[in-house]
């Protein structure tokens, strides 16, 4: 049985409205489609008796003068089915012409809100999902796997519209005939989902920040060192080291070996994984691992096997554009290019038009044999990737073919046209004897081999055993904003919380501070980890053994160290996840939750998720306020949309690797994944003093939760 409810007068209200979509000039042909097949009519699914579970159709028509980039007129109503009467037919087609052309899912919902599985939605890409305006079917865009068909470098391509997810309350009412597919304004929506509560106008802020409930205090039964109050360092204090540090350190391993200088300097020792470890209690240590992770800890006076430790665990990789193997490519067009792979979601939209530089790792042979690792970075603009100017038409739309639309420019070699060769443009492709026949060297781009071992100081090409590099945006960190407010930079994800957790640890740990290691009982250890932005799979990521392989090699220093001591450490210890969440953003209120929403310049943020992508819950929670609460600092909260998917860090894979209680908390930046993010000029120090807080209190507020 059809429930049909369809008003007509709902449908010529939307009939009537303007549809807005940009129009193709005379003589401009629609883009073509080579894999679109011709959706049925209303008349042949009539024939065929379609009978579709809960089907949602959709009728278009075809606009053979454009009307639509695409050649196809957006749908205008849609037929949703009804929960209640799941697997019977709900369409009635005899509500359209014969010739409508319909476009059919046939994939069963098991709710109103449900959405049809992306592959089923393809041939719906060419519209504009920006007008989509049902909340039952929300727009292509916050479908996964979908982006608006539009470019998102055009902006004002794009009609205006009202956001579908703002104020819509999903219900069963939509299990109604719905106007479908054309922009209305605010006073249209009211009219034309009078079912809908009507779309709020304005924001109420939400308060800032919001913070989990006080923990009724009680005097601690571990006998306390004096609460640390504020050091002399204010959070603004650290925005410009922070800065130089972010300029200077472009590449994963550019940013740990100077964190491991850093660290020596302070006092720590470097252990090596392949030596046995001789550690005293008052010391302080690290290790690297890949030279792209690194762990650094430092032991209190009063340690014993068994006890725990406070950790800090972020990730010190960023998304990169990695130089393929075999980077060299044949000259087109006079150009001379490069082959690069993205790693995690580098080469997006971001990475058009700019000023990128080549840095990484070299691996040399010296001359007594001896491979070595050597850092080098060309910081000055060496690649770019140039985008299409937008009066090419569809071409400079996309989506973009980032294997073959997204190769960087290195240079130029015009000397096929010119008639003879240049000695000073030497074409990256020809075939190169630098380092001799069978070089790695001779692999590789000659001008790039050139200019690295020029870096380097190394006059045999030879002797480079292989190489990691990587592009990088040259353009340096800097303080933003009218007060300075922002710092605006690169690689924020996540050399920001990497920093601050090391920062904090040398606070920590400094001789100069009421709560250096001469105080405690227990293990302060960082552990920055490589690889978080593919999954962290690999041994130098947190998936890897590092972590727990380092903390039985501790206990192991001090007694034999046995899978009970191993258990108990754990179970006596904390972890605080630490990586970037989301900052507020002005223009996009409705995709965040009023009630948290972090702000910049405000404090630390724990991040929530009730499917397990964070690993914070009430205990975790508590526990870092407490330690906020001592350190006189404020925390955060975010959570994302339930119509949103929450991204993941290295908090749930750890803890549930080695049992220990954790909470993922991190500083907030705007535009994560972005080439170019924002975060406020006070959040790197911000960070700092509250990992410092839960460092230097953790062992006393642990107290109050083993009673
Ligand atoms: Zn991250």
């Amino acid at each position: 049985m059809t429930k049909n409810v369809y008003d007509p007068s709902l449908r010529k209200a939307a009939s009537t409205m303007n549809l807005g979509q940009p129009s193709l000039g005379k003589g401009e042909q629609p883009a073509s489609r080579p894999h679109e097949e011709l959706p049925a009519t209303a008349g042949e699914l009539r024939k065929q008796g379609t009978k579709v579970d809960t089907a949602r159709i959709l009728p278009i028509r075809q606009q053979p003068n454009g009307g639509h980039q695409s050649g196809w007129e957006q749908p205008r109503e849609v037929s949703f089915g009804q929960p209640s009467t799941y697997g019977k037919d709900l369409v009635d087609t005899s509500a359209f012409e014969p010739s409508t052309r319909c476009i059919t899912f046939d994939h069963p919902t098991v709710h109103d809100t449900a959405i049809p599985a992306a592959n089923t939605l393809h041939p719906l890409r060419p519209f504009d999902s920006s007008t989509y305006l049902n909340p039952a079917f929300p727009p292509l865009n916050y479908l996964p796997g979908f982006s608006t068909t539009l470019p998102s470098r055009q902006p004002d391509y794009l009609p205006p519209r009202l956001d579908p997810l703002d104020g819509v309350q999903p219900s069963s009412a939509s299990t109604d005939f719905k106007p479908f597919g054309t922009r209305v304004d605010r006073g249209d929506y009211a009219r034309i989902f009078p079912h809908y509560a009507p779309p709020r106008i304005g924001w109420a802020p939400p308060q800032v920040p919001p913070k989990p409930p006080k923990i009724k205090m009680e005097p601690a039964k571990v006998q306390a060192e004096p609460v640390k109050i504020e050091s002399e360092r204010k959070p603004i204090d650290y925005a410009k080291p922070f800065c130089e540090f972010l300029t200077n350190n472009p590449t994963v391993f550019h940013a740990v070996d100077t964190i491991a200088k850093n660290l020596e300097k302070h006092g720590y020792s470097k252990l090596s994984e392949r030596d046995a470890w001789d550690l005293k209690k008052g010391g302080k240590y690290y290790l690297e691992r890949n030279g792209s992770s690194l762990i650094a800890f430092a032991i209190g006076d009063k340690y014993e096997p068994g006890n725990g430790a406070a950790m800090l665990a972020g990730h010190i990789d960023a998304l990169t554009a990695k130089l393929k193997p075999i980077p060299k490519l044949d000259t087109k067009a006079g150009y001379v290019q490069l082959g690069v792979a993205p790693y995690a979601g580098a080469l997006n939209s971001t990475w058009w038009d700019r000023d990128l530089g080549i840095g990484g790792r070299v691996l040399v042979k010296e001359s007594s044999g001896k491979i070595v690792t050597k850092l080098v970075k060309l910081d000055w603009p060496i690649a770019r990737i140039p985008t299409l100017a937008p009066h090419f038409g569809a071409a400079a739309n996309g989506p973009f073919n980032p294997e073959t639309q997204m190769v960087p420019i290195i240079g130029l070699d015009n000397s096929d046209i010119s008639g003879y060769g240049n000695a000073a443009i030497d074409a990256a492709s020809k075939p190169s004897l630098l380092g001799g026949a069978g070089a790695f060297a001779s692999t590789q781009p000659e001008r790039l081999v050139k200019a690295i071992a020029g870096e380097l100081g190394i006059s045999d090409h030879g002797s480079i055993v292989n190489w990691e590099l990587e592009l990088f945006d040259t353009q340096p960190a800097t303080l933003g904003g009218l007060g300075k407010e922002f710092i605006f930079a690169g690689r924020i994800d996540d050399k920001l919380c990497s920093w601050a957790a090391i920062q904090a640890l040398l606070n920590s740990t400094s001789t100069s501070t009421s709560t250096s290691t001469s105080s405690s009982s227990i293990i302060k250890l960082v552990a920055l980890f490589d690889d978080e932005e593919i999954g962290s799979g690999l041994r130098q990521g947190a998936r890897g053994n590092l972590l727990p392989s380092t903390i039985s090699r501790i206990i192991d220093a001090f007694t034999p160290c046995t899978p009970t001591l191993t258990s108990r450490t754990f179970a006596n210890s904390f972890l605080l996840s630490a990586d970037v969440t989301h900052a507020v953003n002005p223009n996009f209120l409705p995709a965040y939750l009023p009630q948290h929403s972090p702000r910049l310049n405000t404090g630390l943020v724990v991040a929530a998720d009730s499917n397990g992508h964070m690993t914070t819950d009430a205990v975790s929670t508590a526990v870092l306020q407490r330690c906020a609460d001592r350190a006189g600092q404020r925390l955060q909260v975010f959570q994302i949309r339930n119509d949103s998917r929450s991204g993941g860090t290295v908090g749930p894979m750890l803890s549930a690797a080695t049992g220990v209680r954790a909470v993922d908390a991190g500083i907030p930046q705007l535009s994560m994944h972005s080439i170019r993010a924002t975060t406020g000029s006070e959040d790197p120090g911000l960070g700092v003093k509250m990992f410092e807080g839960f460092l230097d209190n953790y062992e006393e507020v642990d107290g109050e939760f083993r009673k």
